[in-house]
C-alpha cells in the first residue's frame, strides 16, 4: 500500500520523522510520495529520498507558497531538474509537482495560471507526470492541461468533485488521489464520481499532515491512515482491502514509473 502524497518533509515531522515512517510500515505502508512544495525544501526531499528505500519525490512550486519577488523562469527550473537528475537517487525523482491553481488563497490567479503553465512545459520537457493541487479551479486545470496536450500523466491529489470532472482527468490519462475526504459522509457526490471511475484510475493518500481523517480532527495526519482509506474505498466498491492495495500500488508504479521499492 502507498501513500502517494504526503509532506513528510515539513518541519511538523522533525521530532519523530522516523517513528511515523516506522508506525506507517508496521501498518503495512511500502511506499511514499512526498511532493515538492517550494525551492527551500527540494535539497530535503531530495535527502530523504537518497537515505529511505521506500521514499519517492517530485520537485514543483505549490500555488500556497508563490510569491510576487521569486523567480519562476524556465531556465532556474530547468536548471534545478536537472541537478536533480545528475544526482545518485535521480531515480526517486518521478513527478513535477505539486502544481496547480488554488482560487480560494489570496495569490494572483495569473500568477498562478503562469507559474502552473511553466511546470507544465517543463513536466513535458522532460517527460515526467504531475502532482496536480485544486481548490475550486477544476475547469481551468483541466483547460490548461487540454491546451497544453499534457501526455505523461499524474494525479490529482485529494481529488474532490463531480462524476463529470473525475471522467475529464481520467480521459487526459491523470489518476484520482483518494484521501481522507472520502471518510466523511457528507462526500457522496466525490464518492460516487470515485465508484464510477473505477478502481484502476485510484491513488491512495492522506496528504500528512493536513486532511485529517474523520475521527482524527485537529490532529497531525500521517501516512499510517491510509490503511483507513484503503478500508472505506474497499467499502465503496465491495471488495477487499488486499484488492485495493494491489491495484493502486499497480497505478503508482506504472504511472510513476518506479521500480517497485527501488533503493
Ligand atoms: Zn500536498
Amino acid at each position: 500500500m502507498i501513500d502517494s502524497h504526503c509532506h513528510l518533509d515539513f518541519d511538523v515531522f522533525d521530532q519523530d520523522r522516523e517513528q511515523v515512517l516506522a508506525d506507517a510500515r508496521a501498518s503495512g505502508v511500502t511506499g511514499f510520495l512526498l511532493p515538492g512544495t517550494q525551492s527551500k525544501r527540494f535539497s530535503r526531499l531530495q535527502s530523504l529520498a537518497s537515505s529511505q528505500p521506500d521514499i519517492y519525490y517530485s520537485l514543483g512550486f505549490h500555488p500556497y507558497f508563490l510569491d510576487n519577488s521569486f523567480d519562476y523562469c524556465e531556465n532556474s527550473f530547468r536548471e534545478i531538474l536537472t541537478t536533480h537528475l545528475d544526482a545518485k537517487c535521480a531515480a526517486k525523482l518521478v513527478a513535477i509537482g505539486e502544481i496547480g491553481l488554488d482560487y480560494v488563497i489570496n495569490i494572483s490567479q495569473d500568477l498562478q495560471r503562469d507559474v502552473f503553465n511553466m511546470q507544465l512545459a517543463m513536466a513535458k520537457e522532460f517527460q515526467l507526470p504531475v502532482v496536480l493541487h485544486h481548490r475550486k479551479s477544476h475547469n481551468d486545470l483541466i483547460k490548461l492541461l487540454k491546451e497544453a496536450k499534457f501526455e505523461y500523466g499524474g494525479v490529482v491529489h485529494a481529488f474532490s468533485g463531480s462524476a463529470y470532472e473525475a471522467k475529464s482527468y481520467v480521459d487526459l490519462g491523470i489518476k484520482l488521489g483518494v484521501g481522507g475526504t472520502i471518510t466523511y459522509e457528507r462526500a457522496n457526490k466525490t464518492k460516487q464520481a470515485l465508484k464510477n471511475v473505477g478502481l484502476d484510475n485510484l491513488l491512495l493518500e492522506t496528504d500528512s499532515p493536513d486532511m485529517p481523517l474523520n475521527g482524527y480532527q485537529g490532529r497531525r495526519n500521517e501516512p499510517s491512515r491510509v490503511v483507513d482509506v484503503a478500508a472505506h474505498l474497499a467499502a465503496l466498491y465491495e471488495c477487499s482491502v488486499d484488492e485495493v492495495a494491489r491495484k493502486t500500488d499497480d497505478n503508482f508504479v506504472k504511472g510513476f514509473k518506479v521500480l517497485p521499492f527501488c533503493s
